[in-house]
């Protein structure tokens, strides 16, 4: 037994969530933890789940030679970002080989020595391997938080802005819910070393937290999308720009998908959301987080020159095509 003399610092991750789909049990599927140990790129393989993990892991399965299909259960791939993203994505894949079933939810599994077979109402599709991305999970329980007073049948952890979850614990990472990113959880462990140690400083602040799926191109996002703006009940703007028409992504040679998109609140005039799809679409991303986070007003990000030929640039273009926008 360990005994803290200041504190417990809860920061035990999250785990694979599995769906209940029948006959998926008891097979030798792969989730994020096995495929990253494999020697061998499997002659084909089906990849439940099209959010960030499956979406990455599917592109770079079929870049190593997998045959690679997709089934996802929402009517589109990566389906928490905007439906441009996912657009692009999905364009993407079906160029490169990569077959994506939508509205696809997954009715029952089947294993044998030559693989696996999923069933999806009429038409049954079968591979040699199975990837199931469906989301991760804590468990709170197995994890007995109930002996430091914390709700075990929780999905995540409350916390304070200090990350205080009970009298003497704090918890970072996913299981505070707060995002389920390395960088959350590298924020957040800040804030509680201050804590701990008396040094004072900010509280954590949600807003304009960044999220990037590297796939090729990158889709870096940053606070609202567009659904969840209205969501909010905010009076939305949205602008758009395609980078063929806007960065000059040839001369790089790096390729041409992609688009920046923003959205903002008319009535306070600035940013709340961004996506940042494209070469290095994680990087173009970092101006427009501090746009966002600093609130800075639209018309000082419309009265600036934007270096060329950049592929940031497109976010002049972007912000020009607010005005048209309802
Ligand atoms: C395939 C994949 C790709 C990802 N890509 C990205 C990315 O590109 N960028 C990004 O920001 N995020 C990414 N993430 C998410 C990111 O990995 C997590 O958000 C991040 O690791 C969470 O950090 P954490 O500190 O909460 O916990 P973790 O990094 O998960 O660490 C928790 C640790 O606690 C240990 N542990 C668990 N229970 C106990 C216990 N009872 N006692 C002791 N130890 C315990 C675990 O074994 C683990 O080592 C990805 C996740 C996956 C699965």
């Amino acid at each position: 037994m360990f005994r803290a003399r200041r504190g417990i610092v809860i920061n035990t991750g999250t785990a694979p969530a599995i769906p209940p789909i029948q006959g998926l049990a008891g097979t030798p599927y792969w989730t994020n933890r096995e495929i990253v140990q494999t020697e061998q790129v499997p002659e084909s393989m089906i990849v439940i789940g099209g959010g960030a993990i499956g979406a990455e892991l599917a592109q770079v399965f079929s870049r190593f030679g997998a045959e690679v299909t997709v089934v996802e259960a929402r009517p589109r791939l990566v389906s928490f970002e905007e439906p441009e993203a996912s657009e692009l994505i999905e364009r993407i894949f079906l160029r490169e080989g990569i077959k994506v079933y939508t509205d696809a939810p997954p009715e029952r599994i089947g294993h044998n020595d030559a693989g696996f077979s999923v069933h999806l109402g009429m038409s049954v599709l079968t591979a040699t391997q199975l990837l199931v991305a469906t989301g991760r999970r804590t468990d709170l329980a197995g994890l007995g938080v109930a002996a430091v007073g914390l709700d075990p049948s929780a999905s995540v952890i409350a916390t304070d802005g200090r990350m205080r979850a009970a009298e003497g614990v704090w918890a970072i990472g996913d299981v505070t819910g707060k995002g389920a990113f390395t960088h959350m959880s590298m924020y957040q462990a800040d804030i509680v070393v201050r804590d701990i140690l008396g040094q004072g400083g900010q509280a954590a602040d949600y807003r304009a937290v960044p999220r990037v799926m590297f796939t090729d191109p990158e889709i870096g996002s940053v606070g609202l999308t567009s659904a969840q703006a209205l969501a909010a009940g905010l009076r939305v703007r949205t602008g758009l720009a395609q980078v063929p028409y806007s960065a000059r992504g040839w001369i790089h040679k790096a390729g041409n998908d992609g688009f920046i998109k923003v959205i903002a609140d008319a009535d306070r005039s600035v940013l709340v959301g961004a996506t940042s799809a494209g070469p290095w679409g994680g990087e173009v991303l970092s101006a427009l987080q501090v746009a966002i986070r600093a609130e800075v007003p639209l018309a000082t990000l419309r009265n600036m020159p934007y270096a060329y030929p950049t592929f940031y640039r497109a976010i002049e273009d972007a912000l020009r095509s607010l005005e048209g926008s309802s």
